[in-house]
């Protein structure tokens, strides 16, 4: 009961996430149970490997104590026969004893080095070995003794003669030693086969985690990688979604973009009939004003202020027209390659009489060569226009402005500087944005409306090009246009004709 909330509240968490590590755990689920697996596998592996040497080890200890033990009963054996019937085969057993006991025992003791018990053991078999090999010898030396034996007549083995009381502790020498080393040697296999199977057991434990832990990482991880498939489809719808929402978004956006440009082309299309209807009417108002006699100056005072406010507004609306008409990029292929030089020197010509009036110096500088783009001419021109203009209001008279034309290997380079009044740094980012005015009392009394740049940027941006600005304030701005350099050069002489005719 308690669950479906729980599962809800987890997938309200996850869907909280960012996609990035959805995408990041989703990843890492199977890659996680993969390593958990492999990892599992490789602990199995190596332990059944260290299983086998232990069981070898194993293996080789008890064969090698089978030897020791057997060779120690052969001699003895060996040493009684020799005794009893004094024929020297029997000696055999005992001589070979002698060189497999000592190999048998190093080797035992290399192979428990690791064990301090069983080294110990090993030492103390070696003692009784050793003691029983000495009393074999003793024996055979003692036993042959004149006294107890006598040579046979036909020159074979010598005859026993020993006493049957004599004969008996004879045989009973070396007994008790002989059992000790044997009881030794017994611990030492039984421990030998008890560690075995402690190790067996412990291997045996760790085998059954790690099977368990390599079944639990497989079904994790194949409920992780079906989880990450299911998770992984749901992103992609969840990401569908978003991309057809983002769709639709822009093309609501769009039809509302195309309805205010068509509702700005069309609005400021029908005030220029009543703003012209408005101005004339208050322009012949001015003039019947002259004719009479008795001139009513506040009269004359309103009429001229709604002639003033009439021509702004008419500016107001032309340059609204005109962004809400321009919108978009132009197709540069289609646009005829133009020379920069003649439409340069012809803005330069008619912002001579603009600077005389601001009481500025209007200089220019152009390259000899010409300067070809794909450009609508009258556009640029009007772009140029509007740095011009804002250059002769925002500098104060006395100051100076320089129209530039350079040529890049790329670009066009037009600039307009000038050593106005400059521009604050925190209003840079803001002045080609619509209706933006830095200084609105300054901008105002110029006629400004703050629309000036946002059309230069429009028309630049229309014919792939960019607008920048540097300025210092006090000093004075740097504007700047770059276009890029026509490549077909082939329609130059044509484009130059038109220019010099637009520039006129
Ligand atoms: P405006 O009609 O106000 O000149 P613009 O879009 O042409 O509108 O310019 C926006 C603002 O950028 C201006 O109000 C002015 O603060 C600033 N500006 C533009 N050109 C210059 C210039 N050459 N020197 C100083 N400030 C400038």
């Amino acid at each position: 009961m308690q669950i479906v909330p729980l599962v809800h509240q987890l997938q309200r968490h996850w869907r909280a996430l960012p996609i990035r590590v959805r995408g990041t755990l989703i990843i890492a689920m199977p890659v996680t149970c993969l390593l958990i697996a492999l990892s599992a596998f490789a602990w199995l592996k190596a332990s059944l490997v260290e299983d086998q040497i232990l069981v070898q080890q194993t293996q080789g200890v008890r064969l090698e104590t089978k030897r020791l033990l057997n060779a120690l009963i052969d001699a003895e054996t060996g040493v009684r026969g020799y005794g009893l019937t004094r024929r020297s085969e029997f000696l055999v057993p005992y001589q070979n004893a002698q060189t497999i006991i000592p190999e048998t025992l190093d080797r035992l003791e290399e192979m428990v080095q690791s064990d301090p018990q069983q080294t110990a053991r090993i030492r103390s078999i070696r003692a009784l070995a050793d003691e029983n090999l000495r009393i074999f010898q003793q024996k055979l030396t003692l036993k042959r003794s004149p006294e107890l034996t006598e040579p046979a007549a036909n020159d074979g083995p010598a005859d026993i003669v020993v006493p049957a009381n004599a004969l008996y502790d004879w045989l009973q020498t070396g007994k008790e030693t002989m059992n000790e080393a044997r009881s030794e040697i017994d611990r030492f296999a039984q421990e030998e086969e008890a560690l075995l199977i402690a190790s067996r057991k412990h291997q045996d434990f760790y085998r059954q985690i790690t099977w368990i832990v390599l079944c639990i990482s497989g079904i994790v991880g194949i409920l992780g990688a079906m989880l990450a498939v299911h998770l992984f489809y749901q992103l992609e719808q969840e990401l569908a979604s978003r991309e057809q929402n983002l769709q639709r978004a822009n093309e609501q956006l769009e039809v509302a973009c195309a309805q205010l440009q068509r509702f700005t082309a069309n609005a400021s299309h029908e005030l220029r009939a009543p703003l012209a209807a408005v101005l004339s009417n208050a322009q012949v108002g001015l003039m019947m004003l002259n004719d009479l006699e008795a001139d009513p100056p506040s009269i004359r005072k309103k009429l001229q202020k709604i002639v003033t406010l009439t021509k702004q507004m008419s500016t107001l609306v032309s340059e609204l027209l005109f962004l809400a008409r321009h919108e978009g990029t132009l197709s540069i292929e289609a646009l005829p390659s133009i020379d920069l030089n003649p439409l340069l020197a012809a803005v330069y010509t008619d912002g001579l009489s603009q600077a005389k009036a601001y009481q500025l110096t209007l200089t220019h500088q152009q390259p000899l060569s010409p300067v070809i783009v794909n450009a609508d001419a009258d556009l640029l021109r009007q772009a140029i226009t509007n740095l011009l203009t804002n250059a002769c209001r925002y500098t104060p008279a006395g100051g100076s402005i320089e129209l530039r034309l350079l040529a890049e290997s790329q670009q066009a380079i037009i600039q307009v500087e000038d050593t106005g009044i400059g521009i604050p740094t925190e209003a840079l980012p803001h002045i080609f944005e619509r209706f933006y005015r830095g200084d609105r009392k300054r901008a105002k009394a110029s006629g400004g409306l703050g629309l000036g740049l946002a059309i230069a940027q429009q028309i630049v941006q229309a014919h792939r090009g960019q607008i920048s600005v540097q300025s210092s304030l006090g000093k004075g701005s740097t504007f700047q246009i770059a276009l890029p350099i026509s490549v077909d050069t082939s329609k130059q002489n044509v484009a130059l004709s038109s220019t010099v005719a637009t520039a006129i």
